[in-house]
């Protein structure tokens, strides 16, 4: 069947609900397509240990804060609670089991189609995550290794390998926590730690979220801000450099405007590491049946590989002209406003200093201000 809408929401958690809201609250026409059955799937699927690393107060979407009894950082039982809160207070309905496979511009507008049927639509926000594929790197050997092989977004915890060791590949804020998950349940985990590295506390002295300090100094330079962070680094976090890191030569808030990448914001990696429960190794160059060979030539028998190795949006596996509005490797170019293709708008794809909750909320205010207003 064909369906018409105004505007066509894919995916239905953080930002395409955000954007639902600020539409419905405009008093826009919209549908939300959502390929999982419930909102938020993403979230349920992440493991045990997860909390937001970002303070509640600046986590929340638009029109509904997090419940005041709630901790700092809530977990993701509770990220998953706000969103089906958040769903009902807005009164929005996604459809569920619609998966959007193809998604082209037709007619002056948009066409998905999903199993069933197809919707056309004037304008499109594509909120289906920066996180939808997987990154799963390759090395020599890894075929013949005997251990378990496993992405970070397929890890729940740490007991199947409890007084076993395990290397987790990357150096992420997902990386650095299962590392503490692997500890806090009896595994002897070891971090492969490829590329030089920034570290920030996730809490300036255990009292003001390093975030606020991102809110505040977002709309300076990069080089700016990290020159006025470094002194608090130094202090809190200590030379990185004698526990076997490699400092970036630039600071977080340009490897943020750089890289798109968030750096690491400890919750106790740094000093499980300084303690010895956590080894930092280098790069990976090949895999043996029961290990790794690292590129300085270190050996380590290990019975587990979690990839914590990241994700991308995945959108050339359903949007037509992705290579229109993406970057070469598959990031859109805008987020939060008009594309170079008309009618086509991405919400939640930007990396920001000041948070990504914060920011789609912030983006889903503004593509629903320039629908209304054209
Ligand atoms: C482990 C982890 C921890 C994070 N912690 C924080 C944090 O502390 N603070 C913070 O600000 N951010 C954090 N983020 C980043 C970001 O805020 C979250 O990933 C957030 O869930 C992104 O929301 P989203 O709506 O953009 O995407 P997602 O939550 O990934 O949702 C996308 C939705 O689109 C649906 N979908 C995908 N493809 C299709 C399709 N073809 N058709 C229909 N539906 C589709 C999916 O089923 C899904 O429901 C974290 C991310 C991860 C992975």
């Amino acid at each position: 069947m064909t369906r018409t809408v105004d505007t066509l929401i894919i995916g239905a958690s953080a930002a395409g609900l955000a954007t639902a809201a600020c539409l419905k609250r405009a008093g826009h026409g919209f549908e939300i397509l959502e390929a999982g059955d419930v909102v938020g799937p993403s979230w349920r699927h992440q493991y045990d240990r997860l909390h937001l690393h970002t303070p509640k107060s600046a986590s929340a979407l638009p029109g509904l804060p997090m419940p005041s009894e709630w901790p700092r950082y809530p977990s993701r039982d509770q990220v998953v609670a706000y969103l089906e809160r958040y769903r009902a207070h807005h009164g929005l309905e996604p459809r569920f089991g619609q998966a959007v496979t193809r998604l082209e511009p037709s007619d002056g507008g948009w066409l998905a189609t999903t199993e069933e049927d197809e919707w056309r639509a004037q304008t499109v926000v594509v909120a289906t995550g920066a996180n939808r594929r997987p990154v799963r790197p390759t090395w020599p050997g890894l075929d013949a290794f005997r251990g378990d092989v496993l992405h970070s977004s397929e890890y729940r915890n740490g007991d199947p390998w409890k007084g076993r060791p395990v290397l987790v590949v990357g150096f992420g804020n997902s990386a650095c926590e299962q590392a503490i998950d692997l500890v806090e349940r009896g595994a002897h985990p070891h971090l492969a730690v490829r590329s030089a590295v920034n570290v920030l506390p996730r809490d300036v002295f255990g009292l003001v979220p390093v975030l606020q300090l991102g809110i505040v100094m977002q709309h300076l330079p990069p080089a700016v801000a990290d020159a006025l962070a470094w002194p608090m680094i130094r202090v809190t976090v200590g030379d990185i450099r004698k526990v076997g890191l490699r400092k970036l030569p630039y600071g977080p808030n340009a490897q943020i405007a750089r890289d798109h990448h968030i750096p690491l914001l400890d919750i106790g990696t740094m000093n499980h590491i300084r303690a010895g429960r956590i080894g930092v190794h280098g790069g990976i160059e090949r895999f043996t049946d029961d290990g790794v060979v690292f590129t300085d030539g270190e050996t380590l028998a290990v019975d587990a590989v979690v990839l914590a190795t990241g994700y991308r949006p995945g959108l050339d596996e359903f949007l037509v002209p992705w290579r229109e509005v993406c970057d070469d490797e598959g990031t859109p170019r805008v987020s939060g406003g008009p594309t170079a293709l008309p009618g086509l708008y991405f919400c939640g794809q930007f990396v920001s200093p000041a948070g990504m909750l914060r920011e789609m909320g912030i983006e889903a205010g503004r593509i629903a201000a320039h629908l209304t207003s054209a």
